[in-house]
């Protein structure tokens, strides 16, 4: 069974005294800044200074500074950089003002387990990483719950690396949850893996391939959507809610019969055997290499596939039929 602390085994004390420096204020950066200084924390943002955010971080009461003042100011600094660029600001920005004792933190463990980032020894190296998006990061917390966030230790110089992590996740409302211990590697591999083959690829190429099928078929794309796409997060909310068995009870019998009949011939074997393929360029490091070397060039095949996307008949569909729902979305983010 996995270790899980929760509120009563983390203590905000062991940053008595302590500066939390957030690098960057996107999704988690502004969850974090605001969560952490709601719990008490001393907080300071690390931006650029022609940053958009900037007055955004200010106007909602943060302390704003370069992103090397942030890390000469922080005894805790949270790099919360976009993935492909945390190595280049690390070394320019950030390693020159590490100083001993201090804690390199990360809410993701690419950059140090493909060694885009390395710590020099003395600082204590520790993932808090949400298991949400930012945003439901900030709105869970304000709602008095939390998102569960890993905790892990990549590097302990002081002693404290395990506790003070815990801290921070008490202090951004993870403890609420539930945090969960585990390495830099198992959480990198892990969430590459998941993000790739099931929660974003595996679910959107699930969903366009079964719209395509009706629509080519000779239904109504419009059907075909409210079936594939549009009913999915009804679905998931009760897995969510009550796991397979609350979705199961919840639907019909047709439903739940025909579950277990198609549903494993849809994603039969060859399924597997490509998401094994999957996991192991993620271990390997060749979508590491692959996702570092699209950033140097660029991103040709990310903006080439946004814009192919984009032109999709389940994008136009999708989108007519959403703005026909504006309690959908006409919610803030
Ligand atoms: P984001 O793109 O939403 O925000 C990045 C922030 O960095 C922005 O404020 C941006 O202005 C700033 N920034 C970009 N380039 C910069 C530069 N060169 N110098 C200074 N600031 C710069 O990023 P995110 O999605 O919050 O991801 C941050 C980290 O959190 C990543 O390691 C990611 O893997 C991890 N993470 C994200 C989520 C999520 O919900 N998005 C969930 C779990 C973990
Ligand atoms: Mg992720």
């Amino acid at each position: 069974m996995a270790t899980i602390y929760y509120d009563d085994d983390a203590h905000l004390a062991h940053l008595d005294g302590a500066t939390i420096a957030v690098i960057g204020y996107g999704s988690q950066g502004h969850a974090h800044a605001l969560n952490a200084k709601e719990s008490g924390m001393n907080v300071v943002v690390g931006l650029r200074p022609e940053s958009a955010s900037w007055a955004q971080a200010e106007a909602a009461g943060l302390r704003v500074m370069s992103v090397a003042e942030a890390a000469a100011a922080g005894d805790l600094v949270m790099v919360l950089l976009p993935d492909e660029v945390q190595g280049r600001v690390y070394r320019e920005e950030i390693a020159p003002h590490l100083e001993p004792g201090n804690a390199l933190m990360f809410a993701h463990g690419f950059n140090v387990v493909f060694h885009q980032v390395v710590p020099p020894d003395g600082v204590d190296v520790v993932m808090v990483a949400p298991k949400g998006p930012g945003h439901i990061v900030r709105r869970v917390y304000t709602e008095g719950g939390g998102v569960p966030c890993l905790l892990a230790v990549h590097q302990d110089a002081t002693g404290t690396a395990h506790q003070r992590g815990l801290a921070y996740a008490k202090a951004i409302g993870g403890t609420r949850g539930g945090v969960l211990a585990t390495t830099f590697q198992e959480e990198t591999e892990t969430d590459l893996f998941g993000e790739q083959a099931v929660l974003c690829g595996g679910v959107t190429e699930l969903m366009q391939a079964g719209f395509e099928t009706l629509v080519e078929a000779g239904y109504q794309p419009e059907v075909a959507y409210f079936e594939c796409v549009h009913e999915m997060k009804l679905i998931v909310d009760l897995i969510y809610e009550g796991g397979f068995e609350r979705m199961r009870y919840s639907v019909s019998n047709t439903a739940e019969y025909g579950d277990y009949v198609s549903g494993p011939r849809v994603i039969g074997p060859q399924v597997k055997a490509e998401m094994r393929g999957v996991l192991r360029d993620i271990q390997t490091g060749a979508f590491a290499r692959e996702f570092l070397l699209e950033n140097q060039v660029g991103q040709p095949r990310l903006k080439a596939q946004r814009a192919a996307t984009s032109a999709t008949q389940v994008a136009e569909v999708g989108a007519r039929l959403r703005k026909m729902m504006p309690f959908i979305s006409g919610k803030p983010k």
